[in-house]
């Protein structure tokens, strides 16, 4: 088959219905290159090296992409039996918190855009963490008022001990979230979408290469849980290793409740208990046996969470309409204003060489111009943008800061010379909290779905850093998503927007985002493009590649979601992902004195205009689908052609795209 040079085009092969579908394809020989290079510190989970050459699958009438097969089958089984996206969306997200239990489950928060295409309605969903109705703005740093020294456990880093204390546990979202969204948009019944993984808990599954990674390097922290211990390590304590099969009977049972009696059963009631006695430990385990600090967490928080309903942020970008997640999540408007300063620029000249499976070799210019775009957009995502029920954007919210003079104005500080190395937030009247909020610390999936229907669903669904707070209850894990606040709560210039509140959600960089076809008159057309990942900060970048290498260069699904990971946050460090075949990463001469030093040309080029660089190894996790006209079947104003939809799937991470595919004939 000839590969797609334009996602407006569709190569000419014909495409026939199969017989089989949502079987997962024989697995991968385990090629997998750069899996010992170190990861990038600032991610929140380890990177696993990248799987060359991937090809995007093509679906006739739905499609499922996430990061794990077992979860991506169960989501292609929902659908091909007639379930809508977000009844899939439940299916996935319960699989997921089983089988890659170190990045999302029902102990987390989540957020989803779903696109209905009947009405051409778009609803974003909010489920992110809230902190405790007991609070106060230093709970991330010291005991408290009267006792003002480090949080326990006393690890090497405060965020370290802030992560693995009761501390950083937000009350979960997850549950709600998709029970609201189900009522929505559900088709199936509820109780029907927790089988798959009721079935897969009870029956067993083989912990994967990222799991035993994950398992393997949380082995420390895990040991101070008594029942994380009970569940991830041997009975010699060792960390349980890929290929064991590992079932949760605890799992099933909490999700049989659920199943039975709704969401509720998770937010009052036996399980909330259990959640709040583990978020109050105050002692680690036999084995481990620190000092703890509580959390504040009571059992008034879960019963008192609510899921909410947000205004999705759309921006035209060239021929598209983009849309994504607006506060308590920055990702929307920080993506949405890094394109708004790219569509000043001719990106399609810098269009990456060498194009082939992987996407290709980006150049010098390009990274260039989108990392001082990201720069200037992170530096007002880190002083400006948190929980809006809280802190108000400056002047008129969201439409200030994507307005098409101020981001122009912001593309003309752009120079194609020299990196601004760290850029300045804009200025603007009317603003509350002034702080800088840099310094966030900082696992998490992304899912992308579409039903029959053609409804979509973007979901990005975390539990913070890789294996959450290592706190376990009932077969899952808690987050530790309150260290996404600012541990500080002001500096010499204010108060900080995203500083810890009561019943406050921390700000996200989570960036589930929908493109559109943009119709003459400028309004939102059809569905054309699904994307998202995980990363933390990181999200931000791995979005904007994956949308301008289709949008800008050309590329397809699977090209665009394999491509070099590069970007930079509001920092001199420029980084361009060294797990990517295409680049040659620096070795630390410290892992290899022997190693000859050399630069890879993209890293010089970008040296000589001024950026430090990075090539440590990303951990991203995309998952994209594109809806392409099918140049196969004959249109007639009676029966027009139908669209397929193209994915591809993050070769750094385990997943696979599955849907109702055809059989491709040349
Ligand atoms: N907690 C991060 C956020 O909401 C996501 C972390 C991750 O991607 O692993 O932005």
């Amino acid at each position: 088959m000839t590969r797609p040079n334009s996602p407006w085009r569709w190569p000419d092969c014909r495409v026939l219905p199969d017989a089989s579908p949502c079987v997962l394809p024989p697995q991968e020989a385990a090629l997998v290159v750069r899996s010992n290079l170190g990861t990038d510190p600032r991610l929140p989970e380890l990177a696993s090296g990248f799987r060359p050459g991937k090809q995007p699958v093509i679906a006739q009438d739905y499609l499922a992409v996430t990061a794990n097969p077992l979860a991506t089958q169960a989501g292609c089984r929902v659908l091909h039996q007639g379930g809508s996206a977000m009844d899939a969306a439940v299916a996935v997200q319960l699989v997921l918190g089983l089988v890659e239990p170190q990045s999302s489950g029902i102990g987390g928060g989540a957020f989803i855009l779903h696109y209905d295409a009947s009405t051409g309605q778009l609803q974003s969903y909010d489920g992110r963490e809230t902190a405790p109705a007991a609070s106060s703005e230093n709970d991330l740093r010291l005991i408290s008022a009267s006792d003002p020294n480090p949080l326990h456990p006393r690890l090497a880093h405060p965020f370290l001990s802030a992560r693995a204390s009761g501390r950083s546990i937000g009350t979960p979202g997850v549950l709600r979230m998709l029970e609201m969204a189900h009522q929505d948009y559900g088709r199936q019944t509820w109780s029907s979408l927790f089988e798959p993984a009721i079935q897969i808990a009870t029956e067993g599954f083989v912990i994967s290469p990222r799991m035993a990674a994950a398992i393997r390097t949380a082995r420390n922290d895990l040991l101070r849980d008594p029942d994380a211990s009970a569940y991830f390590l041997n009975p010699d304590l060792s960390a349980k290793s890929v290929g064991t099969v590992l079932r949760n009977p605890d799992y099933a049972a909490t999700l049989a409740t659920i199943a039975r009696e709704g969401a509720q059963a998770f937010y009052i009631g036996p399980i909330a208990e259990s959640i709040v006695n583990k978020i109050k430990v105050n002692r680690g385990s036999d084995h481990a046996p620190v000092a703890m600090t509580p959390g504040l967490t009571e059992l008034s928080d879960l019963a008192n969470y609510r899921a909410a309903r947000r205004e999705p942020v759309c921006r035209p970008y060239r021929q598209t309409i983009i849309c994504g997640m607006g506060p308590p999540s920055t990702g929307g408007i920080a993506v949405a204003q890094t394109l708004g300063i790219l569509e000043n620029f001719d990106l399609k000249a810098h269009r990456p060489s060498v194009v082939q499976s992987d996407g290709g070799r980006p150049t010098v210019t390009g990274i260039h111009v989108i990392s001082e775009a990201q720069r200037l957009a992170y530096a007002d995502r880190y002083r400006y943008v948190a929980d809006t029920d809280f802190v108000p954007l400056p002047g008129l919210g969201v439409d200030t800061l994507l307005d098409p003079g101020y981001l122009a104005s912001r593309a003309a500080l752009i120079s194609t010379q020299q990196s601004m190395g760290v850029a300045k937030p804009g200025v603007f009247a009317n603003t509350q909290a002034q702080g800088d909020n840099t310094s966030e610390g900082n696992g998490t999936t992304h899912i992308s779905l579409v039903d029959r229907a053609g409804n979509v669903v973007v979901m990005t669904s975390t539990i913070e850093s890789g294996m959450g707070s290592f706190h376990f209850t009932r077969g899952f894990l808690l987050n530790n998503q309150l260290t996404d606040f600012s541990f500080q709560p002001a500096d010499s210039l204010g108060p900080i927007a995203n500083r810890l509140q009561p019943l406050k959600r921390p700000a996200s960089s989570m960036s589930p985002t929908l493109v559109f076809h943009r119709k003459a008159d400028g309004s939102r057309g059809d569905f054309l493009m699904a994307t998202g990942s995980p990363g933390g900060p990181s999200i931000i970048q791995y979005v904007v590649k994956t949308l301008v290498s289709v949008l800008d260069w050309g590329l397809d699904a699977q090209q665009a979601t394999s491509m070099v990971n590069f970007g930079a946050g509001n920092s001199p460090t420029t980084h361009v992902g060294g797990e990517h075949p295409a680049i040659d990463p620096e070795i630390d001469p410290k892992a290899d004195p022997k190693a000859a030093p050399k630069a890879d040309p993209i890293v010089s080029g970008l040296r000589a205009l001024g950026h430090t660089v990075s090539t440590a190894a990303q951990s991203s996790g995309v998952a994209t689908i594109v809806r392409l006209p099918n140049a196969s079947e004959p249109s007639t104003p009676a029966t027009p052609k139908r669209s397929v939809y193209v994915g591809g799937v993050d070769p750094r991470r385990e997943g696979v795209a599955l849907g109702g595919q055809p059989r491709l004939d040349q």
